[in-house]
């Protein structure tokens, strides 16, 4: 729905020659149809898309760290060498399994492509 600018709801009004505008029955005012309207239906559905590897890295059940293996890695970070580590498939079957590392003392999380 469309609004004037005084506020009130514009409806559409056929004219002489056929086309139609929109108007308004407060102040009189005629907008012309299709102007602006509908463009910016699609540009907000572009939302930000993160792959599935780097959804991955964001744990965001910290208890679920807890039941994770641990293994012997360096983190990078702060140089400890114990990381809880968990595998992922990506979807597409070419690619390898890709580990991730999680550092258990500074939380540092990394990938390991093998
Ligand atoms: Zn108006
Ligand atoms: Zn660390």
């Amino acid at each position: 729905m469309d609004f004037c600018e005084c506020g009130a709801l514009l409806v559409p009004d056929k004219q002489p020659d056929g086309s139609v505008v929109m108007k308004c029955n407060a102040c009189g005012k005629k907008i012309g149809a299709n102007s602006q309207t509908n463009s910016k239906a699609f540009e907000i559905k572009q939302t930000i898309r993160h792959s599935e590897l780097e959804k991955t890295v964001i744990i965001e059940d910290e208890n679920a760290v807890e039941t994770m293996p641990t293994a012997t890695a360096s983190c990078e970070k702060c140089g400890h060498h114990e990381a809880v580590y968990w595998q992922l498939q990506t979807r597409s079957a070419d690619e390898a399994t890709t580990t991730f590392y999680r550092c258990k003392k500074c939380k540092f999380t990394w990938r390991d492509y093998g």
